[in-house]
């Protein structure tokens, strides 16, 4: 039987989640993690980490270098034509998969004590001023003084919550396989296609990742995820070579809808909201795992002296959100401005042709996107 009174209570099992729970569990904090998921699974996600997390990653205890991933450090983009534009990448990055990612991270978390209750919705959470919280899942509850919801993009917590974003319905879907393919595996490739871009870099085990993003009307069109691919990714030469010549590894796509890129509040009712649950970055963008996990050691270093009695609950909330404003916003709303230019394909071809003279404006548009070591 498992205990029910704990430190910390974190909902969700992704980067955030996980990195959230192994860095309290390294202080003897008493952790529980619910993902509702069972590991090791796949994730709607491009694979491709930027190296700002490399150290930090190392330090909760995941050889990376022993892993022999792929390093990247080049940027390839086509726009929906197949005109290609190549750009390197100062930091750079690595690839590996979510499956592997997750899981090392999963087992880390339970070396350092974390109780895992994976298969695990949960359905709600109450606050009592002096007590903490009480969380719920289908047939138990659990209480802790501090609950970080890691729950990503997109959940059914999002509507009982009835945050703002809910409320307007977004057009974007996403897609993901794993392939074998003669990618180069020190470059990440971004193919513009109508209302679209899709990502491909290697991961491990000389797999690659396929991931792009949609428009829901374009599907709708299409009728199914096949004739969008035949019909609008296609029409970019480069994706129809690889849709020809791929050799696809799963059996189904794994899929995901109706996500949004708006601003998010980190922390509302005392529950510490952390990764995609905090704030979305568009995938073009390619930060979203490095800001989770950069996001958790915000949320550790606001909550942990907390905890310790250094000081107060109000105190720890203020610190986060204003660490994570000032880390992040930017980052954003850069995100958001170029999500509006290649999610559309005249303006893509548009904005190609202008920067294309310009390699110190790319450099610097790249650089936006990504962070520093943390
Ligand atoms: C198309 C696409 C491509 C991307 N490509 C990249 C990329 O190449 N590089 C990059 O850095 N970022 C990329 N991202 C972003 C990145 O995937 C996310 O930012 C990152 O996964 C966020 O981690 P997280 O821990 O916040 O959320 P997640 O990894 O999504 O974890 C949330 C977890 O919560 C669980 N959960 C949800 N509700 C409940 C509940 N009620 N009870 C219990 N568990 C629950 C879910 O099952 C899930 O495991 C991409 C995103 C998209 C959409």
């Amino acid at each position: 039987m498992k205990e029910n009174k704990f430190d910390i209570l974190i909902v969700g099992g992704g980067l955030a989640g996980l990195a959230t729970a192994i860095q309290f569990a390294q202080k003897q904090h008493r952790v529980a993690l619910f993902e509702k998921e069972h590991y090791p699974f796949h994730k709607v996600c491009g694979e491709y980490i930027s190296n700002e997390s490399w150290e930090f990653i190392s330090a909760l205890g995941i050889p990376l270098s022993e892993l022999e991933l792929p390093k990247i450090n080049q940027l390839s983009i086509s726009d929906p034509k197949g005109n290609m534009l190549h750009e390197p990448l100062e930091l750079g990055g690595f690839g590996i998969s979510r499956y592997t990612l997750d899981k090392l991270m999963k087992q880390r978390a339970e070396t350092f004590g974390v109780t895992v209750f994976e298969g695990t919705e949960v359905k709600k959470w109450e606050y009592t001023e002096g007590l903490g919280f009480t969380l719920f899942t289908s047939d138990q509850h659990y209480s802790g003084t501090l609950l970080f919801s890691a729950h990503g993009k997109r959940s059914k917590l999002d509507s009982w919550l009835n945050r703002s974003f809910m409320k307007k319905k977004e057009p974007y879907l996403a897609v993901k396989y794993h392939i074998r393919y003669p990618v180069n595996p020190s470059e990440i490739v971004l193919h513009n296609f109508k209302n679209g871009y899709c990502g491909m870099s290697a991961i491990e085990e000389g797999k690659a990742c396929l991931c792009y993003l949609a428009h829901a009307d374009d599907l709708k069109a299409e009728g199914s995820i096949e004739a969008l691919e035949q019909h609008v990714l296609a029409k970019n030469p480069h994706l129809a070579k690889i849709f020809q010549e791929a050799e696809f590894l799963y059996e189904k796509p794994v899929v995901i809808s109706r996500f949004s890129f708006q601003p998010k509040k980190q922390i509302i009712d005392h529950v510490v909201y952390i990764g995609d649950a905090a704030g979305l970055i568009p995938p073009l963008s390619g930060n979203g795992m490095s800001m989770a996990l950069h996001g958790a050691k915000l949320a550790y270093e606001a909550f942990e002296p907390f905890l310790r009695g250094k000081y107060s609950r109000a105190v720890a909330e203020s610190t986060y959100a204003k660490n994570w404003k000032k880390n992040f916003s930017l980052r954003l709303r850069v995100g958001r401005s170029l999500q509006a230019v290649f999610g559309a394909e005249e303006k893509t071809i548009l904005f190609f042709k202008l920067i294309r003279p310009f390699g110190s404006l790319r450099r610097y548009l790249v650089r936006l996107t990504h962070g520093k070591s943390f």
